[in-house]
């Protein structure tokens, strides 16, 4: 009997589909979605059909909590350890870091053991405001960092919509946080790290970036590396970086053990091997010189789709996008951002409404969208195809329901001719 490829026991969709129904059905319906809609949800990506198979593996089964070459689980050495340490070296590499740590779950809970490692109980955090382009990990009020820590929230300018680093440094001046987050889930500018360091020197801060969204343009080479200055770096691996969900660690020296503490068994038992293989996969992937041309493909669409709204009257949070995403003001036109992602979504163009700085409007309601790149890159549309789109987002906003209908008709010619998962 042969070895090869036949042994291999993966993912069987007619036995999901024959015992499953119902799952079986809402992944084709789900598949279907993603394919015929338009994804500009910037926090979002297609994975491809490696990293997929990765994670839809038996390293599901596999208990190894601990680290390579020292797991509290026997059956690691063969293939776990080996496949754990591939990924860390790969992070290494492609990031020019001191120490990865591959096991974190999700965005989260790579920041839940950051807090772990660097802040007690009731210590000050220096961090961007959630209202302003943060995160809920940031220190929003209900979340683990809002009630656990005393949350010292820096803003955007009213005048420019960009961070100004004067008011970081006076902040920190006045405030002397123990820790400094640098990062966001909605800014469309580049992060001054040289600046985030020399204030955190300044105030003895340890400084961390949360780089969960613009990770893979740091990648593809298209946005400054946060790396060589901060003494943590967190990031997720399922947004620009195109992998599985979870998230990734990076550290200099200093930070490498306690951060691996913090992980586990600090903050998480079991790693997730299936994940951390398909990390390695998307490592591997964005390692390849493509990836520059993606990140950059990226850059070019956003930008496309940021100067056709513009022209359209729309008004592009902070300027001209640096990154993959960007913030519209749709009050010009009448709208606030609910209405807007619901217009939107009739006509077949997925994205998600986004409070502006300073806005007027309760977050649940807002007064803008948020807008990113990522999918449609990937899906290989280049900035033509992102200016058709600034007009349909347009017709899509500001026409009748007739419109919406026709625009749904566009959006499924468009997504034809670039499709995610292509077939054969
Ligand atoms: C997305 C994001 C996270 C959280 O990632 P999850 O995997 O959803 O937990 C953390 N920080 C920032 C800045 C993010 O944008």
């Amino acid at each position: 009997m042969s070895t090869a490829a036949p042994s291999y026991y993966g993912p069987d969709f007619g036995a999901l589909q024959a015992f499953d129904p119902e799952v079986a059905n809402g992944l084709l319906a789900e598949l279907e979605r993603q394919r015929t809609g338009l994804q500009l949800i910037a926090s979002e990506n297609f994975a491809s059909p490696a990293v997929l198979a990765a994670q839809g593996s038996v390293l599901n089964n596999k208990y190894a909590e601990g680290y390579p070459g020292k797991r509290y689980y026997g059956g690691c050495e063969q293939v776990i350890d080996p496949l754990e340490q591939l990924a860390i070296d790969r992070a290494k590499q492609l990031f020019g870091a001191h120490h990865a740590n591959v096991q974190p779950h999700s965005g989260a809970s790579a920041n839940i053991a950051a807090y772990f490692a660097t802040v007690k109980p009731g210590e000050k955090v220096l961090a961007m405001s959630l209202p302003h382009g943060g995160h809920l990990t940031h220190g929003m009020a209900i979340n683990f960092s809002g009630k656990w820590f005393d949350i010292v929230p820096y803003g955007l300018r009213e005048d420019t919509e960009t961070i100004d680093m004067d008011q970081v440094r006076e902040l920190a001046l006045e405030h002397r946080p123990k820790l400094i987050i640098a990062g966001w889930s909605a800014y469309a500018k580049t992060l001054d790290f040289e600046a985030f360091r020399a204030i955190a020197d300044e105030v003895g801060a340890t400084l961390m970036c949360d780089a969960a969204h613009f990770i893979g343009l740091v990648a593809g080479g298209v946005h400054p590396s946060p790396v060589p200055y901060c003494d943590i770096t967190t990031f997720t691996t399922h947004k620009t970086l195109r992998g599985p969900r979870g998230a990734i660690i990076l550290t200099n020296e200093q930070w490498a053990k306690p951060i691996d503490k913090a992980v586990f068994p600090g903050t998480q038992g079991g790693p997730l091997e299936h994940v951390i293989a398909a990390k390695a996969v998307a490592l591997k992937e964005a390692m390849d010189p493509s990836f520059k041309e993606y990140a950059q493909r990226i850059l070019d669409d956003i930008r496309a789709l940021a100067s056709g709204l513009t022209d359209r009257g729309y008004r592009i949070v902070s300027g001209s996008p640096d990154t993959h995403l960007f913030l519209a003001d749709v009050t010009p036109k009448g709208l606030t951002g609910a209405e807007a992602e619901a217009r939107c979504d009739e006509a077949g163009i997925v994205l998600n409404k986004n409070a502006i700085p300073y806005d007027q409007n309760p977050p649940a309601v807002a007064s803008g969208i948020r807008a990113g790149t990522s999918c449609v890159a990937t899906q290989g549309m280049g900035p033509d195809e992102l200016t058709h789109i600034a007009g349909l987002i347009d017709r899509a906003l500001t026409g009748t329901d007739d419109d919406r209908a026709a625009v749904r008709g566009e959006v499924r010619d468009l997504v034809d001719r670039f499709p995610a998962y292509p077939v054969g």
